[in-house]
């Protein structure tokens, strides 16, 4: 089996606690590489809030779009290969389990 690797060129930390779900950010990421959480994936607020894959740009798009400052965006000082399809566990930050604080 190949080991498809998707180059990556930066990262987003995603304040999941502060997302209304409105899915705006979505069809912003022109890479495509931002997905709504599963429907039983919810913040403290109980929306769904988007996950990064890798083969983010650092493009800011999703920074642009939100309307809730959910997003930081990181670019590295080198592209990165990551694992294609795969969560970017990096991404999410504290508080994104569910809501059990
Ligand atoms: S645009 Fe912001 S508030 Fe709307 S779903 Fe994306 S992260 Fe959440
Ligand atoms: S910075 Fe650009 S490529 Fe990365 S998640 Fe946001 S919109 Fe998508």
């Amino acid at each position: 089996m190949i080991d498809a690797t998707t180059q990556t060129r930066g990262t987003v930390v995603i304040d999941v606690d502060r997302c209304k779900g409105c899915e705006l950010c979505i069809p912003a990421c022109r890479p495509g590489v931002l997905a709504m959480s599963e429907p039983d994936e919810v913040n403290v607020m109980g929306a769904r809030y988007p996950v990064l894959f890798a083969g983010c740009t650092a493009c800011r798009a999703c920074r642009e779009v939100c309307p809730d400052f959910v997003f930081e965006v990181y670019r590295f000082d080198e592209p990165q290969n990551l694992p294609a399809r795969s969560p970017d566990p990096g991404s999410v930050a504290d508080g994104a389990d569910g809501g059990a604080r």
